[in-house]
């Protein structure tokens, strides 16, 4: 399985993109950053967009990557997936022909650039070739973690998310799994922040350790653009050799 990092901040900065995956080209999870990352013809690859919930840094590159579609007469459309309320969050609140047009009627009601499902809470559902798993996970609005696999390997996604347990539960015995990605937004001195926001700091992701599936490669993203450097440096302190930050633009194997 390929994961393509086309994002990998909580915000956006000077060449720094807000959160976005690409996996095996075809389903994004999250969706902070699109068109910005790819080219057209690749935009026309994207099937599905699995996401976490509506904030804006994980989900305005979907409404450019419609605009995309719709001028550039894609042959298919995408379809956003999540749980209900994130689903019904996008329709009232983005497409809703006040903040972005209704794309899920353009060019026409019966053949639209945008789609949506919803997807049932911690049960595995068929989402393009992989097999999808969300869960609620703990941040200021309804959101979803996504456990992913390919019936072979896989990962788990946890979007924005402070302390949490159903994910970690729901993964627990999972065969296959071969990474966590995982947010970290502020550094240690921002706690108090953190805590009011529902987001983790390099010492919260540490007392998270115990909780998630022992040997698991953790993948960090998420951090906010102005406390890069030292949320970075902080989380080289945390000793664990399981601790990597992803790096925007690269792409992982599994
Ligand atoms: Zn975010
Ligand atoms: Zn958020």
């Amino acid at each position: 399985m390929k994961i393509k990092v086309l994002g990998a901040f909580g915000s956006e900065g000077l060449g720094q993109r807000p959160s976005a995956f690409l996996v095996n080209d075809r389903i994004l999870v999250d969706a902070g950053t699109v068109p910005g990352a790819l080219t057209v013809d690749e935009q026309l690859e994207v099937e599905h967009a699995l996401l976490s919930h509506p904030h804006l840094d994980h989900v305005v590159g979907l409404a450019f990557l419609t605009d995309t579609l719709a001028s550039a007469g894609a042959r298919r459309p995408v379809t956003a997936t999540s749980v209900e309320p994130v689903i019904q969050g996008l329709r009232t609140h983005a497409f809703n022909n006040v903040l972005w047009p209704d794309f899920s009627a353009i060019p026409s009601p019966s053949a639209p650039v945008l789609r949506f499902r919803t997807l049932a809470e911690e049960a595995e559902q068929r989402v393009g070739d992989l097999w999808v798993t969300p869960v609620p996970v703990d941040h200021t609005v309804p959101t979803v973690g996504f456990i992913i696999h390919d019936g072979e390997v896989g990962f788990i996604y946890s979007g924005d998310t402070g302390p949490t347990d159903r994910l970690w539960r729901a993964a627990r015995g999972l065969r296959g799994l071969r990474a966590l990605v995982i947010e970290c937004a502020f550094p240690n001195r921002l706690e108090g922040l953190a805590a009011t926001s529902r987001h983790l700091t390099p010492s919260l992701i540490q007392r998270e350790l115990d909780k998630i599936p022992p040997d698991l490669p953790i993948w960090i993203f998420h951090i906010k653009p102005q406390f890069y450097q030292e949320t970075v440096e902080q989380l080289a302190r945390i000793d664990s050799p399981r601790i990597q930050v992803l790096e925007q633009g690269k792409t992982y194997t599994l």
